[in-house]
């Protein structure tokens, strides 16, 4: 079965001030759009892949034929990482962690302030497209990446709990050049519920 764009789980000025409807319905209704038609359109010429998840796709890329390996870690790369990244937001964000992931982001950073330093530091200096992310590795220890382009941590052996896009498109109509703006607005946006239930869920794994 063909991967379908997932809803949205907000209408496109929900996230206003800090995302505007415009940049909202472009990044959903295009950028994504094509992610997820190009990911499809990789996998037509091996369709038996399509009984994959596109995780399993993604944790094993050196598994995935060579023919289309590239197009499968951009392009589904791109269709997962946005898949996550519009749950990582709500109109009606929960502000802080959970207390188990609040002790746990002090134990491996020092403090929360600490992480949301380190945090926006890496985003605000990724050079060119990529992203930023809070992961969990195979020994349960939180720390901060940056990936390249529509990479997404899992190729690595770790676990997202929560990233921001920092693609121009992810904010130039807004913010233009001003990256730093964008990731000081975004923060407001943050589900910390949805983002300890991902700790969780990681934890247990
Ligand atoms: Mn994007």
């Amino acid at each position: 079965m063909k991967h379908e764009l997932p809803k949205l789980p907000y209408g496109f000025a929900d996230l206003e001030p800090y995302i505007d409807a415009r940049t909202m319905e472009i990044h959903y209704t295009k950028h994504h759009q094509t992610y997820t038609d190009k990911f499809n359109a990789a996998l037509d010429i091996h369709p038996e892949l399509y009984e994959k998840s596109v995780e399993e796709l993604l944790t094993h890329l050196d598994a995935v034929p060579q023919d289309i390996r590239t197009a499968v870690r951009n392009h589904g790369g791109g269709y997962y990482n946005h898949s996550l990244f519009w749950q990582y937001m709500s109109p009606h964000p929960s502000a802080e962690p959970g207390n188990d992931l609040h002790t746990a982001l002090t134990h491996d950073f020092g403090s929360f302030d600490a992480f949301k330093d380190a945090f926006y530091k890496t985003a605000t200096n990724h050079f060119g497209s990529g992203w930023a992310w809070l992961v969990m590795s195979l020994d349960k220890k939180l720390s901060i990446i940056e990936t390249q382009n529509q990479d997404n941590p899992i190729s690595q052996e770790q676990k997202p709990l929560l990233g921001i896009d920092i693609w121009e498109h992810a904010y130039y109509l807004k913010y233009q050049q001003k990256r730093a703006d964008y990731i000081d607005a975004w923060w407001h946006t943050i589900d910390w519920n949805h983002v300890t239930e991902n700790y969780h869920r990681a934890e247990t794994h």
